[in-house]
């Protein structure tokens, strides 16, 4: 078993800061709350934030999606709630990969009908071959082939989410 490196850990860090750039000149005089999604996001939220221009406050949820399996079960569940309301605020929702599109969906469906000001979604990665569901995705960091891929917070069984690059297990 080896990790093939499909994204450099240089590659990521130009993406991440123009994305930072971007999402901060479209929000340009605004605080922006990013809301992680656990586990996954961490690494991608934490760089963000850093390249950010503009004031943001963060907030954290998990949801449960494969548990041990590489496919989806297609069902979401909650098992961490945000500490603050979103009411008013202009919200990122900031995922490392949209697969299937389930997860999102299911996820902007609930935080839409919390009233935000605006609500948009930040995906470190994208699949866009898998998806199933139409979500619209504002910010994309890279799109991906349909390859199981794990580093920069995403993991395999929990392993390898300490990676800095992207890479897929052969
Ligand atoms: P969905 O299919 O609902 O769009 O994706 C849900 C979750 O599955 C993602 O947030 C991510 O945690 C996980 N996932 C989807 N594709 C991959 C992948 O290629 N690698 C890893 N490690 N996780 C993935």
């Amino acid at each position: 078993m080896a990790l093939v490196t499909l994204i450099s850990e240089e590659q990521i860090a130009v993406r991440v800061r123009e994305l930072g750039k971007q999402i901060s000149a479209d929000y340009d005089g605004k605080t922006v709350h990013l809301i992680c999604v656990l586990k996954g996001a961490y690494t991608f939220l934490a760089d963000l934030a850093r390249v950010m221009e503009i004031p943001v406050t963060m907030d954290f949820l998990a949801v449960s999606s494969y548990g041990k399996g590489q496919t989806s079960s297609g069902e979401v569940q909650l098992t961490k709630d945000l500490d603050v309301s979103i009411a008013g605020r202009d919200v990122i929702v900031v995922e490392d990969i949209a697969d299937t599109g389930l997860t999102l969906n299911y996820l902007l469906t609930m935080l839409r009908s919390r009233q935000p000001a605006t609500l948009k979604v930040a995906a470190f990665l994208s699949k866009p071959s898998r998806r199933q569901i139409d979500v619209d995705v504002d910010y994309v960091g890279f799109e991906v082939p349909d390859r199981f891929v794990v580093g920069y917070g995403l993991d395999s069984d929990q392993l390898y989410r300490e990676l800095p690059y992207v890479a897929v297990i052969e």
